[in-house]
């Protein structure tokens, strides 16, 4: 009975601890393979709650500014800062920028920035991590992650990042911030259900909209980035890769959707190249820098904005995505198999494009 207090601890520690679960996986046989990915799915599953909680439209409101400013640290934060340093901040701030991405429940600093680091190294070829035109449209959206190989933080990618003992505390215990968050939800709508009632919230709405809904939809928006984002849309740019501009994607991930730009040239701050491509992160990086929080935002260089020339696809080079088809989760239907005749062009891996990004 001594020890059922510390081992009951130790466990429980455990579970929050990163490096412990990736332990547990390195080196496993099966590296291809998924675990079963617990926490996603009870919170897709606690969804349904909406129908128990009921609907206000402050709670909606809620869910709306969570799902804005925390897509901002995703895409601001974690992307734009983390993963390609394309502007500069202080330590303090670099520290609340990375606590908001963190808040986003959508694993640790360094974790996300490595394998996006490794994407752009890889993109499209068999050694990338989530590539439609290679595991299908489902594995890049979301199961990727999922897989034993992919638990682990790559460190070596980001040494950089490896130096800031607090970035390594919240990469190892990555879900903390994200559980606080939503906790604090609960008192602050029993707050306003006792002191504003008519704004008709409670804690356990605020919570289920605020967190819950807020953050499946934010998943799955950041998403789209990986999967959607290299199969429809436009191509300014002849990358090696298949990504795409789209302008619905880039509204949705505030900016993000200009990712045939991005991966042409990952280097500048700003994503959307010109006036009418929208990129709302950018324009907030604009606003913390006139308030001196950030300095250094690298600009697009001149020569991408020039004319381009059309990008030629060849007969042999366009090939249907039977890889978006290609579902390992048996009952869970292909794009593929909604979309008759889907096919897109892919460009040959031959050659990788000079603009592959330097971590
Ligand atoms: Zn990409
Ligand atoms: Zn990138």
């Amino acid at each position: 009975m001594e020890n059922a207090t510390p081992s009951f601890f130790s466990k429980a520690v455990s579970w929050f601890d990163t490096h412990e679960q990736a332990k547990l996986e390195t080196g496993h046989p099966d590296q291809e393979k998924w675990i079963f990915p617990f926490p996603f799915v009870l919170m897709s599953v606690s969804t349904l709650a909406v129908f128990i909680v009921g609907f206000s439209w402050f709670a909606l409101g809620v869910a709306g500014f969570l799902y804005f400013i925390r897509m901002f640290g995703i895409t601001g934060v974690y992307h734009r800062y983390l993963s390609h340093k394309t502007y500069k901040t202080s330590r303090w701030f670099q520290f609340a920028l990375v606590l908001l991405g963190n808040s986003a429940a959508q694993r640790g600093p360094l974790w996300w920035a490595a394998h996006h680091r490794h994407h752009h190294r890889f993109s499209d070829s068999p050694e990338d991590t989530h590539s439609p035109s290679q595991k299908g449209f489902w594995d890049a959206h979301w199961l990727w992650w999922s897989r034993r190989k992919n638990v682990a933080t790559r460190t070596e990618l980001v040494p950089d990042l490896a130096k800031f003992p607090e970035l390594v505390f919240l990469d190892r215990f990555d879900s903390i911030v994200p559980l606080v968050m939503g906790a604090l939800l609960i008192p602050i709508g029993m707050l306003l259900h006792r002191y504003f009632p008519a704004l008709g919230t409670n804690g356990l709405q605020l919570f289920v909209w605020g967190f819950v809904v807020s953050t499946v939809v934010l998943f799955h928006g950041v998403a789209t980035i990986n999967s959607l984002s290299h199969v429809y849309g436009s191509r300014r740019f002849k990358t090696t890769d298949t990504s795409r501009n789209n302008f619905l994607l880039a509204i949705i991930t505030l900016g993000e959707g200009w990712h045939n730009n991005h991966h042409h040239y990952c280097n500048s701050t700003r994503q959307g190249f010109f006036w009418w491509e929208i990129d709302i992160t950018y324009y907030m990086l604009k606003g913390l820098e006139k308030l001196g929080l950030v300095w250094d935002l690298k600009p697009v260089p001149e020569r991408m904005l020039q004319p381009q020339p059309k990008e030629v696809v060849r007969p042999h080079e366009v090939v249907p995505v039977p890889a978006l088809a290609r579902v390992r989760i048996a009952g869970v239907p292909g794009i593929a198999g909604m979309v008759p005749g889907l096919t897109s062009p892919l460009a040959t891996q031959a050659n990788r494009s000079p603009d592959v990004p330097n971590p």
